[in-house]
């Protein structure tokens, strides 16, 4: 008999309720006690804070933020921060629920969390992003910390915005505090290899998954949704490693080139500082089509790397690539999971295939309170240990249950956070 809160009914219809529908799942396999499931599906604590801040014609606006907590039996919280105009609570749970599962299949010291701050970031001056994002941090500057919960950069946010948070918080607390946020600037204790992280992950966690397929990422055919932080850098990496990408996309346009297209010319497109948008839109290295149509097309590899509920029912049937790697956190939904699943597509999970930036998140965070830095190749090295060591334990899990890689990885992540709730015991 099913304990009576599992279907967890209040979450069904939304991005939470995806996370919940995998979890479940994982929950069934293991056999996970009704009690544990029961606290496992709850957040430990969601915080609402209002922003007011000046906008540069002197009004004020005042922006609503949220940070989640969701767990932190592991260790501290650990997640981002995103700007972004669909931000709700619902989003920000289902993320940091997400971080939890992450941060424990990669076998990080941490917890799970996330923040957000429903806004424009693109409506804003620069001035009006700092002083929005230093009011944000002074208003959760109770609940954040190195030993607390342990802010990142995430959707439109970046190391110029954790150098403002780090900032914010050491200026109020009169003590230099940079394993408050990672993610930061080099020069204020940012970790070598930072920003490729993400990026670089997905790459190893595909080469795993094609050396146990018999295959190669070189000659392979990728196409990418996304080409911000996360889709342009995978791209990068997968090219220099001889993968054809023949599309790309963001949320103006798609590129396609059956030829393959030049990678690094497309990030200098839109690294161009006259392209205010970072747009794809009048790149003319490839056909432009549709942003949406690169999930679509005939390749080797998907890259899923912008927002959540990308691959659905409608479309998931007209899905051709074998492998699938989620380079964005929850881009497809429960029932196209299970389609793909049963067309036998292989999806290498978002907690794995994008777990390499909060892994070298860990490394920053380590390095911080050792105040003694890596070199970029140790800090690489480390990550490719880490990921490969855990891929392979989610890969042999799926084996031997005979599930998928996601229901994989959320067992090993659950048995390890249910693990750590009863070595500690529940407080009450
Ligand atoms: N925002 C990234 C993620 O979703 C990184 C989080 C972190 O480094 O804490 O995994």
């Amino acid at each position: 008999m099913p304990a009576k809160n599992d279907l967890q009914p209040l979450h069904e219809a939304s991005v939470f309720g995806e996370g919940i529908a995998y979890f479940n799942e994982a929950a069934a396999k293991l056999d996970l006690d009704a009690n544990m499931r029961r606290v496992l599906t709850h957040p430990s604590r969601q915080v609402i804070v209002s922003l007011p801040f000046q906008r540069d014609n002197g009004d004020f606006e005042v922006y609503t933020g949220y940070r989640v907590q969701y767990s932190t039996a592991r260790g501290p919280a650990k997640g981002g921060v995103r700007y972004h105009p669909g931000v709700t609570l619902d989003e920000v749970t289902a993320l940091a629920f997400w971080m939890t599962w992450k941060c424990a299949v990669v076998d990080l010291p941490f917890g799970g969390a996330k923040g957000g701050v429903t806004c424009d970031p693109t409506k804003l001056s620069i001035g009006e992003v700092e002083r929005l994002t230093r009011r944000y941090a002074a208003e959760i500057i109770e609940i954040i910390g190195p030993d607390k919960d342990v802010p990142a950069p995430d959707v439109n946010t970046n190391s110029q915005t954790m150098g403002w948070i780090m900032d914010t918080v050491s200026m109020h607390l009169r003590n230099h505090t940079p394993g408050v946020v990672t993610g930061k600037p080099l020069c204020i204790g940012g970790s070598r290899g930072r920003v490729e992280a993400t990026g670089r992950g997905v790459m190893i966690t595909i080469e795993a998954a094609l050396e146990k397929m018999g295959r190669t990422i070189k000659g392979s055919t990728i196409a990418i949704q996304g080409f911000g932080n996360v889709g342009s850098i995978s791209a990068k990496l997968l090219h220099e490693q001889g993968a054809k990408v023949i599309a790309i996309s963001d949320q103006f346009t798609g590129i396609h080139n059956k030829d393959g297209i030049d990678i690094p010319a497309a990030i200098e497109f839109v690294s161009n500082k006259k392209n205010k948008k970072r747009s794809l839109e009048g790149f003319t290295g490839g056909t432009p089509i549709g942003s949406n149509e690169v999930l679509e097309l005939a390749c080797d590899i998907l890259v899923p790397a912008a927002l959540e509920n990308q691959i659905t029912e409608e479309n998931a049937k007209r899905i051709k690539a074998h492998l699938i790697a989620e380079g964005a956190n929850g881009p497809t939904t429960a029932g196209a999971n299970a389609m793909l699943a049963q067309g036998g597509v292989t999806i290498i999970p978002d907690i794995l295939a994008n777990a390499g930036g909060v892994t070298v998140s860990y490394f920053e965070w380590a390095q911080n309170r050792a105040g003694y830095y890596w070199r970029e190749r140790e800090v690489n090295e480390r990550l490719r240990d880490v990921l490969r060591e855990n891929f392979d334990e989610v890969w042999n899990t799926a084996a031997s249950h005979k599930t998928t890689l996601r229901t994989a990885a959320y067992m090993v992540a659950i048995r390890r956070v249910a693990e750590a709730y009863e070595a500690r015991g529940f407080y009450a």
